[in-house]
């Protein structure tokens, strides 16, 4: 296991490039392909200790902070890969981490730094309150010893290849509440025997390959000790995992950004049309000059973003920054690089409609640009809050 006093961030871009050699644009393009799983690539990320990055040496992990974790992520990305099929293994636990009893972190922490356990799922979204998180509908009743809950999640993630999920619950009505957001919980749902106790998963096919679901709920009765922290201040926690998260995403996004403008670049080079590379015109260039520009500015945001969490100061503002230009930036060099393939960025031997399809996705989820705007607007810029 990689311990933080040894890692400088060069030598983890070093190793974390020498691991994705092992998984080739041909790789990916046939999971894609496929609608598979990783399988491989996560089992050879999580035997190598990097999605144990966030987790305390104490517990097993490698003790590292959000800036080194950020950097393994950005290095998936730009080497051609796709870090969504288990980003969420690196910080999901990040609420266990902070809020949880010290014996549920004695007991599930070591097993998710070995990756013996994958907590990887996070059940939050749900088809009437999207945005809204607060008005979500799905029920947990406390019953002696027990929970028992009752809804409907949407686009739960990687819940088929997760032993456990991380679940906001409602566990007083909102009418019986002085704020919307009180009386939220967070539970640590074992998914290992569930199956036939009243919870079940449909999936949805999405644009790209990410393993994303429907959950639903019926009488599903779980141990009361599954609830992490205090009843009632689920959405204070689940809060306090989002900095971490947006900021890892920018990564993510910013190594997409590199990756297009490196393939754009080669090709314009390297492409002969009217007897000169077609990167000799300036109509070709400019897109691609401008993209690279506003990925490094991005990039410089979270870097910034990622200083301030490890030092554990405030960064709402940072890490919000950080991803809506992040996600700005990888969209616009997805687009440049396409254009400059012409007709051979809509072809799946070149890998670029598929990283394209990809990055798409981060301009809604985690969390969509217009919300990211408006937290900015209130938060940071002090205008009425809008919603
Ligand atoms: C592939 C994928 C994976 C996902 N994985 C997970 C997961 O693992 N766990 C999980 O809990 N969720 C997950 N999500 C859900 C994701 O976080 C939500 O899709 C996202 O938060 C938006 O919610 P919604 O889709 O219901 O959109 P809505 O809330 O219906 O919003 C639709 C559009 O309206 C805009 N909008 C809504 N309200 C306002 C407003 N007040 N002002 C301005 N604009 C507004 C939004 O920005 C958005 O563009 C995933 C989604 C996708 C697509």
């Amino acid at each position: 296991m990689l311990r933080r006093a040894d890692q400088s961030h060069a030598d983890i871009r070093d190793a974390v490039r020498d691991l994705c050699t092992h998984f080739p644009d041909s790789y990916w393009r046939e999971t894609d392909k496929q609608r598979v799983y990783p399988e491989e690539f996560v089992k050879a990320l999580t035997a190598a200790g990097w999605l144990a990055a966030l987790i305390p040496e104490e517990y097993g992990g490698s003790g590292l902070g959000v800036t080194e974790a950020s950097i393994i992520l950005e290095e998936i990305q730009r080497a051609g890969g796709n870090g969504g099929a288990c980003h969420a293994q690196m910080y999901t636990m990040g609420t266990l981490l902070r809020h949880g009893s010290a014996a549920q972190k004695e007991h599930y922490l070591p097993k998710i730094a070995t990756g013996e356990l994958r907590l990887q799922a996070f059940g939050v979204t749900e088809p009437g309150s999207g945005t809204d998180t607060t008005s979500l509908k799905t029920m947990a009743v406390r019953k002696g010893d027990r929970y028992i809950i009752n809804g409907q999640k949407v686009f739960t993630s990687r819940v088929q290849h997760s032993d456990m999920m991380l679940l906001l619950a409602r566990t007083t009505p909102r009418d019986q509440v002085a704020k919307k957001s009180q009386g939220l919980s967070v539970f640590l749902v074992d998914l290992r025997d569930v199956y036939d106790r009243g919870f079940s998963v449909t999936p949805i096919d999405t644009l790209m390959n990410h393993e994303t679901n429907q959950v639903f709920f019926d009488d599903l009765e779980i141990p009361a000790d599954s609830l992490i922290g205090e009843a009632g201040k689920g959405f204070r926690y689940i809060l306090d995992g989002m900095n971490a998260e947006r900021i890892l995403i920018a990564a993510e996004c910013i190594g997409d950004g590199y990756w297009f403008t490196e393939r754009a670049t080669d090709y314009a080079c390297e492409r002969v049309i009217f007897d000169r590379p077609i990167g000799q015109n300036q109509g070709v260039q400019f897109p691609i000059s401008r993209a690279y520009c506003n990925v490094r500015a991005a990039d410089l945001m979270r870097y910034e973003a990622a200083r301030l969490f490890d030092a554990g100061e405030a960064c709402g503002e940072e890490a919000n920054m950080a991803k809506m230009l992040a996600a700005d930036a990888s969209w616009e060099a997805a687009n440049a690089c396409v254009q400059t393939h012409g007709g051979y960025g809509f072809a799946r031997e070149f890998d670029i409609e598929r990283k394209f399809r990809e990055t798409r996705l981060y301009q809604v989820a985690p969390v969509s640009t217009n919300l990211i705007l408006s937290y900015i607007a209130e938060h940071v810029l002090g205008m009425p809050r809008s919603y």
